[in-house]
């Protein structure tokens, strides 16, 4: 039988782990002191705990641990982690520096069944979920290699579910890993500043307002059925009214956004009436919008718009009063942007 893995589980239950060991349940909170707060990877690093008691709570539980195979940098300062799974499954997490803070985006999926058009991850195909304690290992992981760098972890403050995978595919594991993300006795995010991105599961995005609070982005790229259906096959289950209907029922926090992803395609989905459909569209809803200029990989056979089409697509936006950012995305050099990642050995990207 597969070990109880320490990082996926909660406080209770950890203290329940060591009370059903004949321990004390404080044992249970050293134990998550080391994993989250001093980023523990084994149990031979609890040097407050004897060894006698470490190798006795090894044989009860295991800390999931993600190898780092590759870091890739980017000239822009992106960092781009290739991991190694226990099965052998890889998959890639970016680091991401902001102004004053960091950002790191993660997978929730090695692979992904979504087949979203522009998305490099999609041609590989689903090669299996992953378990809430390989979610929260990235974030684990990056907070260590960003203490060795700058001295300080907690320059490390926002997260987001937009690396490999659709985290909605894979509800109950990305929940599961929510809650030590967030949690104020494991990682400890704000969890206004950690956003989970999806293409658009209808029925477990309902779930997630109920279950989790997160800042939701919605992958939307497109304004009326017929191009998302080519874009995103995801809208022939969900179509835009469905998708539209569950952002409006979204429970939202007192001056908190959806954010709608739009990826700019030219000849596809960036022309002045594209706009003033997605304006409508968007029309009863907090959303912010973010418009990304379709990054390049190898074999896509679609490309980004010229900057003054994409300035015009975002003046009619912001002329029907909606927060419209140009997204510029970081670590294209490395094949580190959004719908770039592959989870492979490289060489150059
Ligand atoms: S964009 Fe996201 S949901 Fe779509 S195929 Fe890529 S990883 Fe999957």
């Amino acid at each position: 039988m597969a070990l109880n893995d320490l990082k996926a589980m909660d406080m209770g239950e950890t203290e329940q782990w060591a009370k059903d060991l004949g321990l004390d349940p404080y044992r249970g909170r050293q134990v998550r002191h080391w994993l989250f707060k001093e980023l523990a990877v084994s149990f031979n690093e609890m040097t407050s705990l004897s060894k006698s008691v470490r190798s006795f709570l090894s044989d009860s539980a295991c800390i999931t641990s993600c190898l780092i195979t590759q870091i890739k940098i980017s000239r822009d300062g992106t960092r781009k982690f290739l991991f190694q799974l226990e099965d052998g499954a890889l998959i890639e997490s970016v680091l991401i520096p902001e102004r004053d803070h960091f950002t790191v985006c993660i997978s929730s999926q090695a692979g992904c069944s979504m087949g979203c058009r522009f998305c490099l991850t999609a041609k590989q195909g689903l090669t299996r979920n992953l378990k809430a304690g390989e979610i929260v290992d990235q974030v684990v992981q990056v907070r260590r290699f960003l203490k060795g760098m700058t001295g300080s972890p907690e320059h490390l403050t926002n997260v987001v579910l937009m690396g490999m995978g659709e985290p909605l595919a894979n509800y109950e594991e990305v929940v599961r890993a929510l809650r030590n993300i967030t949690g104020s006795d494991a990682l400890n995010f704000s969890n206004r500043r950690v956003t989970l991105s999806t293409s658009g599961l209808v029925p477990q995005m309902k779930r997630l307002g109920e279950e989790a609070c997160v800042n939701l982005a919605v992958s939307l790229n497109a304004s009326d059925d017929e191009t998302r259906n080519f874009l995103m096959p995801v809208n022939r289950r969900y179509p835009l009214k469905e998708l539209l209907d569950a952002c409006r029922a979204f429970p939202l926090p007192n001056r908190r956004m959806l954010t709608f992803e739009y990826i700019l395609i030219s000849g596809i989905n960036d022309s002045d009436e594209d706009a003033l459909k997605l304006s409508k569209l968007l029309s009863r809803l907090r959303a912010k919008i973010n418009l990304i200029p379709l990054n390049p990989h190898h074999g896509l056979d679609m490309s980004a718009p010229p900057m003054e089409r994409i300035l015009q697509f975002q003046k009619i936006l912001v002329d029907k009063h909606f927060t419209a950012i140009i997204r510029k995305s970081k670590g294209q050099d490395i094949g580190a942007a959004c719908g770039q990642l592959r989870g492979q050995w490289t060489n150059n990207t």
